[in-house]
């Protein structure tokens, strides 16, 4: 955790002020998964990190794995409190096999400075752990076929809250078609409503809408206020 006096610089990084208070669906329609590919999945919810981890690397159950550099398992602590899932791998985390790099995945780093987190202690994992050509949006196939593994990693993390980033991943996480807009500022529930998700803006997104910044602080104190009262 950060010091508070390091908070604000972070804050003020992010270009957030502090004080004041403030107030679709997916493309590709391909086919559905086939047969062989669930039965595939069947033993995943078995699977230990590591054994996870590998099957994730070597996967070949949609079409990405014929253009990814490499599968993007994710990056952080195992048993992290936090868990962020964004959408997919873009360009450079499919080079480096890591998320969030690159000039949203620094902004996300302050977002996560903001609320005493860094890289290190949280779980940062996508919906899809490969890239889609030319970043499109995950078709609903590749996102069912990477859906189990998404599932175990949140089984074996155990995350007080997950926090979903971009309106994409939170449609898919939460099986929406509401807008970010509807579905930022509250509690959402997954795993059979035992597990809390607060929805936020992709920063890739606030990059390029630097305005909104206020409502992302508001949804991270939102999360950050649910997972400690679930330490307690
Ligand atoms: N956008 C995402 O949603 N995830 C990444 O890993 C990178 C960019």
């Amino acid at each position: 955790m950060i010091e508070d006096a390091n908070r604000l610089a972070y804050l003020n990084a992010m270009e957030i002020d502090v004080w004041r208070e403030r107030g679709a669906q997916h493309t590709g329609d391909a086919p559905d998964v086939p047969e062989e590919t669930l039965s595939e999945a069947a033993d995943i919810p078995l699977l230990d990190w590591e054994q996870l981890r590998q099957r994730v690397a070597t996967c070949r159950s949609c079409d990405l794995h014929q253009t990814r550099t490499q599968t993007v398992f994710g990056v952080g602590k195992p048993d992290a409190d936090w868990m962020i899932i964004g959408e997919a791998p873009g360009q450079q985390e499919d080079r480096r096999g890591e998320p969030f790099v690159g000039r949203a995945g620094q902004l996300l780093d302050q977002m996560l400075l903001a609320v005493g987190l860094d890289r290190q202690s949280v779980f940062i994992a996508n919906v899809l752990k490969c890239r889609p050509p030319n970043n499109r949006d995950p078709a609903k196939n590749e996102a069912e076929a990477c859906r189990h593994y998404l599932e175990r990693q949140i089984e074996l993390i155990n995350p007080r809250i997950v926090l979903a980033v971009g309106r994409i991943a939170a449609q898919l996480l939460l099986a929406s078609d509401a807008p970010l807009g509807r579905l930022r500022g509250s509690q959402h529930f997954l795993k059979d409503g035992t597990l809390p998700l607060v929805v936020t803006y992709h920063p890739a997104y606030l990059l390029r809408s630097p305005s909104q910044k206020g409502k992302a602080w508001q949804d991270l104190r939102l999360a950050q206020r649910i997972a400690n009262e679930q330490e307690s």
